[in-house]
């Protein structure tokens, strides 16, 4: 979540969307197209294309197309741009009923903007998303982390000299960790280097408690993983973009709009499997064929995980044990919409040390983006996989219990409520990757690697820089498009 601002500097529809539009060099010709909220499935034409296997039949028909590229996401649509601006026919191949996949901006409710999958662009300096912000002139908003209070698990709110010790306290783990690493050549859990501070430290049990939550909101959080699944060697591979973290008032989906715009999507065609030869590429999908020359794979690792696509020749060894050695974490959004606010008005973001750890931990207020009086709260890894097996009226009312905590039990109800299930979603299977104990970052490399020139893989599992964001499945989506030629 605030992937910025808590490690170290150092670390880490068949559809139409008007005119076609190419992504040239990066983000900053994404230019002058209309806005389109959400796809229809009608048919589209797709983009202009002078590839070698350039189709002569009508493209709101045809099945085959020089390259095809397996999902919808933020991935394959900037493959998918980036193929078309070379002058390849391409088909995007979606099994869902809308673009995006794990971007996707909610507009149920009547004037409210929200999004439930990615909210922010994780520092926005030198990040091809704000390319787009900027080339298409999108409202973005930043996230003023320290607007905090942290409240205890009895609603009393931490001393600023008391937040100033938990963060000494984090710098210090993150230090021992460090140490760790060097002492051991053998991996371990993060869980156990957590353990090993706190015995080394023989913190007070409140102080304890409250360490232990923070390193929930700053880590498990973050990582979508609880410690014990993170690696204490390799989990913090990735590295971060400089700035700020900015949400979108008029939803991620925006961004969604400009990358799909004038693409040949099809969407509600769920892949089964993909076969490749000598001839090309087949991709058999629950209603037909496609074949092509080239197949860009950016099926979730998730989806790949669960063995729901077939790949024919099977995929190699080395690429089996990378999709077996990463992991999939998950974050999940509860978006509480009320009558009015009750919470203070100069404070954005607001934890909570209650006594289930990392449950309801933490709540941003979206007045500022969504437009209406709705808070946001995260749950993370574990305790998320808890919560999907509960029903809508259980998480709210779990929800409630620490909103009574911190703001009192006279608060209103929510007069509505949004609740998301990533890990239950098919077409997902989880939030986004991360580095389990004994694996690290050639593993995205391997599932980065093409097989035999004919398949490509991208997604955000495949950045062994960026993984777990949307400016990694974007420059893996590139990568891919550039592999091609
Ligand atoms: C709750 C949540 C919060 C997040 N917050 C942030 C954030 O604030 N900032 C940030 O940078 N990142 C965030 N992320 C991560 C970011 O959303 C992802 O890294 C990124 O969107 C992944 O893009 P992708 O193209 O790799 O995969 P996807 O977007 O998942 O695209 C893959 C596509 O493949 C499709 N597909 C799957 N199976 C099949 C099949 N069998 N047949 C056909 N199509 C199929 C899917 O429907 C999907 O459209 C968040 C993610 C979640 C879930």
């Amino acid at each position: 979540m605030s992937r910025t601002l808590i490690h170290e500097p150092s670390r880490r529809q068949i559809l139409r969307f008007g005119v076609a539009a190419s992504v040239a060099g990066m983000a900053s010709a994404l230019i002058g197209c209309p806005r389109k909220s959400e796809s229809s499935p009608s048919s589209s034409s797709g983009g202009s294309s002078t590839g070698e296997e350039k189709e002569k039949t009508s493209p709101k028909t045809t099945r085959r197309a020089d390259v095809l590229v397996i999902g919808a996401g933020v991935s394959g649509l900037v493959a998918a741009q980036k193929l078309v601006k070379k002058g390849r026919s391409v088909i995007v191949v979606e099994g869902r009923d809308r673009v995006g996949g794990r971007v996707h901006t909610d507009r149920s409710w009547p004037g409210v903007t929200v999004d439930l999958g990615a909210s922010w662009i994780h520092g926005q300096i030198g990040n091809p998303i704000s390319e787009i912000v900027s080339a298409k002139k999108i409202v973005t908003k930043a996230t003023n982390w320290e607007a905090r209070v942290v409240f205890d698990r009895d609603g009393h709110p931490l001393t600023n000299a008391q937040i100033d010790d938990l963060e000494k306290r984090y710098k210090d783990f993150l230090a021992h960790v460090e140490h760790l690493r060097k002492e051991s050549d053998r991996d371990a859990t993060l869980k156990s280097a957590l353990d090993d501070y706190l015995a080394d430290e023989k913190p007070s049990a409140d102080v304890r408690r409250w360490f232990t939550h923070w390193v929930n909101t700053e880590i498990e959080q973050d990582y979508a993983a609880d410690l014990d699944d993170l690696s204490r060697d390799s989990w913090d591979d990735d590295k971060q973009m400089e700035g700020d973290d900015m949400l979108f008032p008029g939803g991620y989906g925006q961004i969604i709009d400009a990358l799909a715009e004038g693409l040949d999507v099809r969407l509600g065609e769920t892949v089964r499997r993909i076969s490749h030869g000598d001839d090309g590429v087949t991709v058999d999908t629950t209603s037909g064929a496609f074949t092509g020359k080239y197949a860009v794979v950016t099926l979730p690792l998730g989806v790949l995980k669960e063995g729901d696509v077939e790949f024919s020749p099977a995929l190699p060894e080395r690429k089996k044990q990378a999709i077996d050695a990463l992991g999939v974490g998950l974050l999940d959004k509860v978006y509480l919409r009320f009558p009015s606010a009750f919470w203070p008005k100069d404070k954005q973001v607001f934890k909570y040390a209650g006594e289930h750890v990392g449950e309801f931990a933490e709540w941003l207020d979206m007045r500022g983006v969504a437009s209406a009086d709705v808070l946001l709260a995260f749950n993370a890894a574990k305790v998320a996989d808890e919560l999907e097996g509960r029903t809508d009226a259980e998480i709210e009312e779990k929800a409630m219990r620490a909103l009574h905590a911190m703001f009192g039990e006279s608060i209103p109800d929510p007069s509505a409520k949004l609740v998301t299930r990533w890990r239950k979603d098919p077409f997902a299977r989880g939030s986004y990757s991360h580095i389990p104990p004994g694996a690290d970052s050639k593993d995205h490399d391997a599932l980065a690697a093409p097989i035999a020139n004919r398949l490509y893989f991208a997604g955000e599992a495949t950045r062994r820089d960026y993984s777990a964001t949307v400016h990694g499945a974007y420059l893996s989506g590139v990568a891919a498009a550039e592999s091609i030629g």
